[in-house]
C-alpha cells in the first residue's frame, strides 16, 4: 500500500457494523435507512432493467437524469444549471468528491475542511497528494471558530471541501457561517466544492441554504447531492455534481476512468423520483424529525448529554457523564453494555481532544427498533 495511504485501514463503518452483526447489537453506527425509498421509484427501476437498459449508459449520465437534477437544482434553490455541460452523474457522493477533489487538486496544494469530517474526504485528499487544513466543530453547538477557519488558509489554499447539514454533527450552517466561507474562499481564489447529500434532510425551523445560492459564488462552487440519503436508497449509488462548465468537464475527465459509468437502470428510477411532489419530501423530513426526538430523549434518561441536531439524521452524544474516558472504547463496550452500536466521533478529527468522549448515532431506523435501542439503552446508566 502507497503510504499516503498507509493511515486509512478499514473504515470506521465496516468496523462497526461487522461488530453489531456479531454481537447481534442494534445498529445505529453506519447511517443508512431500513426502510425503502418511494415504492415508485422501485418500480421505476424494475421497469428499467425489463425495458432492456442494462449496457453502459452515457458517461456523463442519461439524459433524464441530467434533466432532473437540473430540475431539481432551480425548482428547491432557483439555481440554473444546464443539464448537458454542468452536471455530471457519479457513483453516490463518494465518487463525486473525489473525481471533483482529483480533479482539481495538485500535490501540495491544500485543502480546508472542517473536523469532524466525512471519512471519504481525507482518504481522497490524500489519494490527490493534496494537504488537510482543518477548523474544529466544537460540540455541543458546533458553532464555526472565525479565527481557526481563517488560520486554515493560505497561498496554497485550492479548494474548502464544506458538509452542509453537517455529517456527523448534525449541524446546518447559517447564513452568516456560509459567508464567512465564502469570503475567505473568494480571498484566497479557492473553490468550493460542497457536499449537501443531507439537503432534505432538515428539522424545525431550519433551512438548508446551498452554497452556490449566495451572492457571485455559483461561480466558483461545485454542488454534490446523492439519491442516497434523499431517496433512501444508500445501494443504489447514484450521485451528482453541479457546477461552473470548466469544473464539471475537469471532474468528467477524472470520473471516465475512476468507474467509466454510473449505473444504468438506476438512473432513470432516480430522475422519476426528483420529480415527485414536495410532500414526499416533507414526509421524510418529518418522519426523521420524529425519530431524532425519541433518539435523543432516550440517549438524555440514559445520562449522556446530546447535541440535538438540526439536520441529516445523526446525532453526537457525549458518553463523559456516564464515566466514559475514551469514546472509541466506549463505543466498542457499547454492544456488551446496552446491545447497541454507535461510532466513536474521534476517528473523525485530527484534534483528539475535540471529541474524546463523543459517539454518534444513526436514528433514520423504523420506530420499533429506536424504541427498542432506547430500551436497551437505559441499561448503560
Ligand atoms: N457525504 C456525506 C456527508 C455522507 O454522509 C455520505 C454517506 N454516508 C456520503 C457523502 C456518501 O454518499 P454516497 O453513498 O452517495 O456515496
Ligand atoms: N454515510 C454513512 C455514514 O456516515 C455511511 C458511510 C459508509 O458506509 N461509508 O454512516
Amino acid at each position: 500500500l502507497v503510504s499516503r495511504m498507509q493511515s486509512f485501514g478499514t473504515t470506521i463503518f465496516a468496523e462497526m457494523s461487522a461488530l453489531a452483526v456479531r454481537t447481534g447489537a442494534i445498529n445505529l453506527g453506519q447511517g443508512f435507512p431500513d426502510t425503502d425509498g418511494p415504492r415508485v421509484m422501485l418500480d421505476a427501476a424494475k421497469a428499467a432493467i425489463d425495458s432492456g437498459r442494462n449496457q453502459y449508459p452515457p458517461g456523463p449520465g442519461v439524459p433524464e437524469l441530467l434533466d432532473a437534477v437540473a430540475a431539481h437544482q432551480e425548482r428547491f434553490y432557483g439555481l440554473r444549471v444546464d443539464p448537458t455541460s454542468q452536471v455530471l452523474v457519479t457513483v453516490g457522493a463518494t465518487e463525486a468528491i473525489a473525481s471533483v477533489v482529483l480533479a482539481l487538486c495538485e500535490p501540495g496544494d491544500e485543502v480546508v475542511t472542517f473536523e469532524p469530517y466525512y471519512d471519504s474526504y481525507t482518504a481522497t485528499i490524500a489519494l490527490a497528494g493534496a494537504t488537510r487544513r482543518t477548523s474544529v466543530l466544537r460540540f455541543p453547538d458546533f458553532a464555526v471558530d472565525e479565527e481557526s477557519l481563517r488560520a486554515a488558509f493560505s497561498a496554497r489554499t485550492r479548494l474548502v471541501l464544506l458538509n452542509t447539514p453537517h455529517n456527523p454533527t448534525g449541524k446546518v450552517f447559517s447564513r452568516a457561517e456560509l459567508e464567512l466561507v465564502a469570503d475567505l474562499a473568494r480571498e484566497h481564489d479557492a473553490w468550493v466544492v460542497t457536499d449537501e447529500v443531507y439537503e432534505h434532510l432538515v428539522f424545525d425551523d431550519s433551512v438548508h441554504i446551498p452554497m452556490a445560492t449566495l451572492p457571485g459564488m455559483a461561480e466558483r462552487t461545485i454542488t454534490i447531492s446523492s439519491a442516497g440519503k434523499t431517496f433512501s436508497a444508500t445501494g443504489w449509488k447514484v450521485g451528482w455534481l453541479t457546477g461552473p462548465t470548466e469544473a464539471v468537464a475537469a471532474a468528467r475527465t477524472v470520473k471516465q476512468f475512476l468507474t467509466y459509468v454510473a449505473s444504468g437502470p438506476f438512473q432513470p428510477a432516480v430522475a422519476m423520483a426528483l420529480g415527485l411532489g414536495d410532500d414526499v419530501y416533507a414526509e421524510l423530513a418529518s418522519s426523521l424529525q420524529a425519530k431524532r426526538d425519541l433518539l435523543c430523549e432516550a440517549l438524555q434518561a440514559s445520562g449522556l448529554t446530546v447535541s440535538r441536531p438540526r439536520g441529516t439524521y445523526f446525532v453526537i452524544a457525549d458518553a463523559a457523564p456516564l464515566g466514559a474516558v475514551d469514546g472509541l472504547e466506549f463505543a466498542r463496550r457499547l454492544p456488551e453494555l446496552a446491545g447497541v452500536v454507535g461510532v466513536p466521533v474521534s476517528v473523525f478529527h485530527d484534534d483528539q481532544d475535540a471529541a474524546r468522549t463523543l459517539v454518534r448515532f444513526a436514528f433514520c431506523k423504523q420506530d420499533d427498533v429506536l424504541v427498542e435501542a432506547s430500551r436497551r439503552l437505559s441499561r448503560v446508566r
